[in-house]
């Protein structure tokens, strides 16, 4: 077996607790000695760790999540530290060190906090260490929320530029109810029919079910990873995925993976404006990577600041690409639909007069 150079597992609530928010102690071992001895081949390994909320619904006696965000951040405050003690006498029983690291959406949204998580997990991966990470459930209000683990586990597989994701769960992998009936074994491109196969999840302690495993396969994948999803209830998973042998579903990497920066732009962002361009604009920007000019933009909606991410769609209000505008909302009318000089007119002391340098967008 070819040895992964840094890989990220996902473990989701349901694989680390059995009915009733109880850890599933033996299952924790077992993937913990499978991690081990990974990481004794050589293997970098970071682990994406849901249960924080599961776990304290079972010392609340809960047996439903809770709808209403405090007690779920209270519930997550109660489990995030009995998840820890966890891993780490997992870990500490093969002399592994584990460090915990919660991340808010922010953290990853905002570049320098961004640069900086990357900064900090490279350290701990170069100590020897094993961070664990989750969302910082307890202080993430709505609309800072990752929402699932499974996004958060494809963002930090693309941060670290991991080589393959493994999402474990009670799902054996993707299957085809329409069709077969059977795991799909590989999936080479996630196409919309592959998109329809996912079916929401019904558990009370799960969250993001298959749409959201599909989703971060998208956001890994075009990250150059490889993406495994599988039942984390079958023996010696991890090795046999690698080896090839898994029953799972894995999803190819892409060809040509984004570079770093446009990964973040792509799907990092939850952009708070759309700036529109013409029809005659589309084409520079699709087929031929240029920058959008002013006199290609029709207007925007929305509000925001110079240099923040927006969406950018066509004449059909289709978002097809993102990125960092030079020009903040109120800004746009006086530009749009402007040549260069005249916008050099306008805005004098601004560095450049393109409303989105091409090396600060994406297509989405
Ligand atoms: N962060 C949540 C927890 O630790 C889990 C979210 C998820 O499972 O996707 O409970």
């Amino acid at each position: 077996m070819p040895v992964p150079k840094r890989i990220v597992v996902k473990l989701g609530t349901g694989v680390l607790t059995s009915d009733g928010g109880i850890l599933d102690g033996a299952r924790i071992g077992g993937v913990c000695a499978q991690l081990a001895s990974l990481r004794s081949t050589g293997s970098e390994v970071l682990v994406v760790s849901s249960g924080a909320v599961g776990l304290g619904m079972g010392v609340m006696g809960l047996s439903r999540r809770p709808r209403e965000l405090a007690r779920k951040q209270a519930c997550a405050a109660i489990g995030q530290g009995l998840l820890m003690q966890t891993w780490q006498s997992a870990f500490a029983r093969h002399g592994v060190t584990v460090a915990q690291v919660l991340l808010t959406h922010d953290d990853l949204r905002i570049r320098s906090r961004y640069l900086g998580v990357q900064e900090t997990l490279s350290e701990l991966i170069s100590y020897g260490s094993v961070p664990i990470i989750n969302e910082n459930d307890t202080v993430s209000a709505a609309e800072i929320m990752f929402g699932d683990n499974d996004t958060l586990s494809a963002m930090v597989a693309s941060l670290v530029e991991a080589e393959f994701l493994i999402i474990l769960s009670t799902a054996c992998g993707l299957v085809d109810l329409r069709g077969s009936g059977r795991i799909v074994p590989v999936v080479e491109k996630i196409t919309p029919e592959i998109e329809a196969m996912a079916q929401g999840t019904t558990s009370e302690t799960a969250v993001g079910g298959m749409v959201s495993k599909i989703s971060a396969a998208k956001i890994a994948t075009r990250a150059g990873c490889g993406v495994f999803i599988a039942s984390g209830a079958e023996p010696e998973i991890v090795p046999r995925l690698l080896a090839g042998h898994g029953p799972g579903t894995f999803f190819v990497p892409s060809g040509i993976p984004l570079d770093a920066k446009k990964r973040w732009l792509a799907y990092f962002q939850r952009p708070a404006g759309t700036i529109r361009v013409s029809a005659p604009a589309l084409r520079p920007l699709l087929k031929e990577g240029r920058s959008l000019l002013a006199v290609g933009v029709t207007g925007s909606s929305g509000s925001f600041e110079a240099g923040e991410v927006v969406n950018i769609a066509g004449p059909d209000g289709v978002v097809f690409a993102r990125g960092q505008s030079a020009f903040s909302s109120s800004e746009v009318p006086a530009i749009a639909g402007k040549k260069g000089e005249d916008v050099r007119v306008l805005f004098p002391r601004r560095r450049r007069t393109e409303v989105v340098h091409r090396n600060d967008l994406v297509l989405l």
